[in-house]
């Protein structure tokens, strides 16, 4: 069964062993050029943005203290947890191939990572962008439901991944999808409801222009997730240009980089607004942001241990 797998795994994605020759392109050795080029698209699309995100970083650690500043702390978490989410990703698409366990633990880490991101998301959604209105509806529950919601996607995935592997159905979809849509449209309810209450004079705020283009790209980016559309239309010519899943990456990086843009705005000019909302809860917000992870981190460990057992009882 194992052999099987690794068999079917080896035709879709390409080999640990053909890493070096992605990196330094490339001289073909039992890949197709055309797969090896349909990975190494997926896998450029997030290296590009985590090196964009880190010359940002290095570029903000100038005039933003991270240290001292409690208020810049889920500025901190959410460049850290977007970094760290295409990182994962980066080597799910890299390094799942290499066996049948590693396939099964890359994605666990990939949807850790994806946790981390959504949390960061909500974190600096309620923190730095919200209007007061809105804050004073849903300060009650909105921090811990989305630390619930980041988990709860997190472990849905993993037990999707786990129980249905690739041929998921309704339920597997159900356990995947749900969590991670609720929690969505938690994280982006201060947004959302920033740009429809905003006056004629503020809606040319950039910040507000660069909130908008993070929701069209995500919402873009999630249609094509779920809807293989070019290969539809197009059967047997996206192999090596146009696939969804490469159309998906690249919007959600464009997504993620106009998220932090909005936020760093928002960061830079509404603490008057953001200081009085919040007053010191910046180090709750990380003390839960940390929990989320732990707990993250630990479901995805069980869950790999399950595969390893389950692959084991397999093999005896
Ligand atoms: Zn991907």
């Amino acid at each position: 069964m194992a052999a099987v797998v690794a068999e079917k795994l080896s035709r879709l994605f390409i080999s640990v062993r053909q890493v070096p020759q992605l990196l330094a392109p490339p001289v073909p050795t039992t890949v197709s050029s055309s797969e090896q080029h349909n990975e190494a698209i997926n896998v450029w699309t997030h290296l590009v943005a985590t090196l964009i995100l880190l010359l940002r970083f290095q570029q903000l650690s100038q005039r933003v203290d991270f240290g001292q500043d409690p208020h810049a702390q889920p500025l901190l978490i959410i460049i850290t947890a977007s970094i760290t989410y295409l990182t994962f990703s980066t080597l799910a698409h890299l390094l799942q191939a290499k066996s049948e366990f590693w396939h099964y633990s890359f994605f666990f880490m990939d949807y850790v990572g994806v946790a981390i991101y959504q949390y960061g998301s909500a974190l600096v959604h309620y923190y730095y962008a919200i209007e007061p209105s809105w804050h004073e509806k849903i300060q009650g529950f909105f921090m811990p439901t989305a630390a619930l919601l980041a988990w709860l996607s997190c472990a849905g995935s993993c037990y999707a991944k786990f129980r249905y592997h690739q041929s998921a159905g309704l339920l597997g979809r159900l356990c995947q999808e749900m969590p991670s849509g609720l929690a969505y449209l938690l994280d982006i309810s201060p947004v959302v409801h920033r740009i429809c209450t905003a006056s004629p004079a503020e809606r040319t705020d950039p910040a507000l222009l660069y909130h908008k283009c993070q929701v069209l790209f995500f919402l873009i980016g999630a249609f094509f997730f779920s809807h293989p559309y070019p290969e539809k239309l197009l059967p047997g010519k996206c192999y090596f240009f146009g696939q969804s899943h490469q159309i998906f990456h690249v919007f959600l990086v464009l997504c993620t980089l106009a998220q932090i843009e909005a936020v760093v705005l928002d960061y830079e000019s509404r603490r008057h607004i953001y200081s009085s909302l919040q007053g010191d809860l910046a180090h709750h917000f990380s003390a839960l942001c940390v929990f989320t992870v732990t707990c993250s981190v630990l479901t995805a460990a069980y869950m790999a241990r399950k595969v390893r057992d389950k692959l084991s009882f397999k093999e005896d």
